[in-house]
């Protein structure tokens, strides 16, 4: 199953590694060296359309990237799966589901220029908030 313009439903020349529903591939454009995606080989765009074997397949190859690189190209790794429909597809969008794996060191590059003052933004959980948030998954 595949859509047309989905830059994901055809990466034959890119595949990295394979299994029985997923590939692995390097992210283009990338945001440091070893920027990985681990996405399933049928179109999907809602995560959790995902089918249970397409998950463990997926899971399986972001698994095997992360002992590939780690004390390579970093010494832990980050996982990170969007879901924004409000964006449209481009080059730095795809709307075929796909998770990034990449290698993260004690103030790399990204922590460096993006994530640096991310710890400000971590405020106490009160009472109000917590139980609106809450009630959502009642
Ligand atoms: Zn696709």
């Amino acid at each position: 199953m595949t859509e047309p313009n989905c830059p994901f439903c055809e990466p034959q020349a890119r595949v990295l590694r394979e299994n029985d529903n997923a590939i692995v591939i390097l992210s283009n454009p990338r945001k440091v060296p070893g920027h990985f995606l681990a996405l399933p080989k049928r179109h999907v765009e809602k995560p959790w359309d995902l089918k249970p074997q397409e998950l463990q397949s997926i899971f399986e190859l972001i698994f095997f990237v992360e002992q590939k690189i780690l004390g390579k190209l970093g010494d832990g790794v980050d996982i990170k799966q969007n879901y924004r429909p409000f964006l449209k597809q481009g080059r730095l969008k795809v709307d075929h589901v796909h998770f990034h794996v990449y290698p993260r060191s004690m103030e790399d590059y990204l922590y460096q220029v993006s994530e640096k003052y991310e710890t400000d933004l971590f405020a106490e959980l009160d009472d109000l908030e917590r139980k609106e948030v809450e009630k959502l998954l009642q």
